[in-house]
């Protein structure tokens, strides 16, 4: 019954789609977890299932190949997704006033019928960058949305939305997946089993490293934090920790990977320090790096100095607009 291709959240799913069907679903729902788990397409099934043909999210019927296009559209018969654009990657209050993304806006194509034994469903993607005069629109139709309208806002980053925005909405809360759930859908994707440790361990469950180009600038992300710990110059090592400032993605979102790729780095030290059988600290998390990692362990740098730097840098990540300084100095306090 279930769309054997979308793989994990079973639960979740399961019981989405029975509160669904006995009209038990509350109206505004926040997907709440790791970035890249799958929570867009678990939004996705539930109206790709009332459009779908045989109403099964078959896949191959006319109502499910809208939604396998690839990129998806913003609008579909049942559906409107409302993403952040540009470099801030903010969600900007045209997209939800004005006729950008539909006719009338998003709060007209809302209170629009919907399509016959179906739901108008409006996913809103990252939602906590969801502010300001966007927020505050959208916010009566997340109290009181239009009959028959869902909203879905996503998020990996609860913590960060408008306190406002986040009470008036049902949280699911997603776990990142199994690591072999998420391995099987790396090998649907032309994965090899010789890169499979080091793909599982940057993965830690997720599918943000499904592309080969994004796999390789995390792992090349590593290597520089390495190299910099070993002391390499900043200006031979740091390449890759830096935003690609041509790139579609917010410099911010594109500072955080480092940063917490960093992170995971500092933790693996100290419990290489800690001795790795300390069986209260985990296994370490980037196991294919232990040689560069039990080197920076041995050194004599205090852990927590970076490990703080990094925290301080992901508070203020939004508005940090030049992040080379911010780079240099935790690298130089790797050493
Ligand atoms: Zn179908």
């Amino acid at each position: 019954m279930f769309d054997e291709r979308l793989i994990g959240h079973k639960v979740i799913r399961e019981k989405l789609l029975t509160r669904l069907q006995a009209g038990k679903l509350s109206h505004s729902l926040l997907f709440a977890g790791l970035d890249g788990i799958g929570k867009r397409r678990v939004a996705l099934e539930l109206a790709m299932r009332e459009l779908c043909f045989k109403r099964s999210a078959c896949g191959a019927c006319e109502g499910c190949k809208a939604f396998l296009s690839d990129p998806l559209p913003v609008e579909l018969p049942n559906l409107l997704r409302i993403a952040p654009e540009g470099k801030a990657g903010i969600i900007k209050v045209g997209a939800i006033r004005d006729s950008d993304l539909v006719e009338g806006g998003v709060i007209t194509w809302a209170a629009m019928a919907p399509p016959l034994k179906c739901h108008r469903w409006i996913l809103i993607e990252d939602a906590h960058r969801l502010h300001g005069a966007a927020a505050n629109m959208l916010l009566k139709t997340l109290e009181e949305p239009p009959p028959g309208t869902h909203l879905l806002l996503i998020t990996h980053r609860p913590d960060a939305m408008l306190p406002t925005i986040r009470s008036r909405c049902e949280r699911i809360a997603f776990a990142p997946l199994a690591l072999e759930e998420a391995w099987t859908v790396a090998v649907a994707h032309g994965w090899e089993e010789s890169e499979r440790e080091a793909w599982t361990a940057l993965s830690a469950g997720s599918l943000r490293y499904l592309e080969r180009d994004a796999f390789d600038l995390a792992c090349a992300q590593v290597d520089a934090w390495l190299r910099l710990a070993a002391g390499a110059s900043f200006r031979d090592a740091a390449g890759p920790l830096i935003p690609d400032r041509t790139s579609e993605l917010a410099l911010s979102e594109q500072l955080r990977q480092p940063l917490e790729l960093l992170l995971a780095l500092l933790k693996d030290a100290a419990r290489s320090r800690a001795g790795n059988s300390n069986s209260l600290l985990g296994a370490p998390s980037l196991g294919p790096w232990s040689a560069g990692i039990d080197q920076l362990a041995s050194s004599p740098v205090n852990l927590k100095g970076p490990s703080d730097l990094v925290y301080q840098a992901l508070r203020h990540l939004v508005r940090n607009p030049a992040p080379e300084p911010v780079l240099r100095e935790i690298g130089m306090s790797l050493r």
